[in-house]
């Protein structure tokens, strides 16, 4: 049996304590014995990100996607405190989506690490809104009506892992789809979209649960009200991911829909292959020129207004909670750790309790707030340490 103890401050109370681990499971959490000599980090549960496209070169949405792309992401997301995430394939053709979902299927099944730390596929797309803003990056030559068969399939390919689908709620018979995906246990998200109120209302009662980054993948101009993101942003039945890093949402436009979502909404990385790359223009495989900025900030190289995904990390994510967001440590980590474990239906993640998964991120933070990972423990093993 093997077994193991980490002392952290718990984020949010402060209080030092033991966490005891126990075949890859937390066996207690406690009040430190003794006082801990040196700084004492701060203790969280794993961080678990809903959304990861790519990061550092390495592509969920490559043609084909390899082996290396799915153990090079895990071993950055883990790096980055997260350790449960969802690889995240977009609209393409249902060739392309098929070797993606079936690809990480395959390293999942060879390969400790990524099981470890996959908590399933999110699909994005390919059932979105055509039109220009809304569509954001996705290529609109495969963007289509929702088709149950195709879904079937993708499914299968998987071996079933496809956890979370985002679709656009004005495609024709989807509020169907919604109902038939959310009775399979499938966590539908609204997003990409100009659906009316109407449309949005109807999907939400078919079974649809969190809008996917929301305020985002939208037209650059809009009515002032009411409008798809107001319409959203005010249902309390609905869950919302944001992306955090300053780019996606002015940072007043952040802490203003944190506040109206109050618990009902997560944090993000959007994280795509280009994000920690040098400055510059990339030929993308989907989503054409991508231009990469000095600032981090990632758009299609056309026109500089429509975001093509994110470059943050989850460290950087916590800390813009607390910085941008007006957050306490308490919130900003529970908006990635037992709030996106609840939109997953996952009680096993993203809680420091007796039976939990032994899934703990060790972290410090510095004067001007900055987040630093200190260790990243998955399912009970070290899979980072600085
Ligand atoms: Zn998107």
């Amino acid at each position: 049996m093997e077994m193991f103890k980490r002392t952290g401050k718990i984020a949010g109370t402060g209080a030092i304590v033991d966490v005891h681990v126990a075949n890859g499971v937390i066996a207690s959490v406690e009040p430190s014995a003794g006082t801990p000599e040196g700084e004492v980090p701060w203790i969280s549960p794993g961080w678990i990100d809903l959304q990861v496209n790519g990061y550092a070169g390495f592509d969920f949405n490559a043609q084909p996607v390899e082996t290396k792309d799915v153990l090079g992401v895990t071993e950055r997301m883990n790096r980055y405190g997260v350790t449960s995430y969802l690889p995240t394939v977009i609209t393409g053709s249902f060739e392309r989506i098929k070797q993606a979902v079936g690809q990480i299927g395959r390293v999942c099944d060879e390969y400790e690490s990524a099981a470890a730390s996959i908590a399933g596929i999110h699909v994005e797309g390919p059932y979105l809104s055509g039109e220009d803003g809304p569509r954001g990056a996705h290529p609109r030559e495969h963007i289509r009506e929702p088709d149950y068969e195709e879904w079937r399939q993708l499914q299968k390919e998987s071996g079933n892992r496809i956890k979370m689908i985002t679709v656009a709620p004005e495609r024709e018979g989807m509020a169907d789809f919604v109902k038939r995906l959310a009775e399979e246990g499938i966590a539908v998200c609204i997003g990409h979209t100009a659906a009316s109120p109407d449309q949005l209302d109807a999907a939400v009662e078919a079974g649809a649960v969190l809008s996917t980054h929301l305020g985002n993948g939208s037209h650059p101009v809009l009515a002032r009200h009411p409008n798809y993101i107001w319409h959203q942003l005010g249902d309390d039945r609905l869950w919302a991911s944001f992306i955090p890093d300053g780019h996606h949402l002015a940072p007043a436009v952040l802490k203003s829909m944190v506040r109206a979502k109050r618990d009902r909404f997560v944090f993000v990385t959007d994280c795509v292959a280009l994000g920690g790359m040098p400055p510059g223009t990339y030929r993308s495989l989907v989503g054409g020129e991508v231009e990469v900025h000095a600032n981090g900030r990632l758009s299609t190289a056309h026109n500089p207004n429509i975001l093509a995904g994110s470059g943050v990390t989850m460290p950087e994510c916590v800390a813009n909670g607390i910085r941008l967001a007006g957050l306490s440590m308490k919130e900003t980590i529970e908006a990635v750790t037992e709030r996106p474990a609840q939109v997953l239906g996952r009680m096993d993640l993203g809680r420091l309790v007796p039976g939990a998964a032994a899934d703990i991120t060790l972290f410090r933070t510095d004067r001007d707030g900055n987040v630093a990972v200190v260790e990243t423990i998955v399912k009970g093993k070290t899979a980072y340490v600085e």
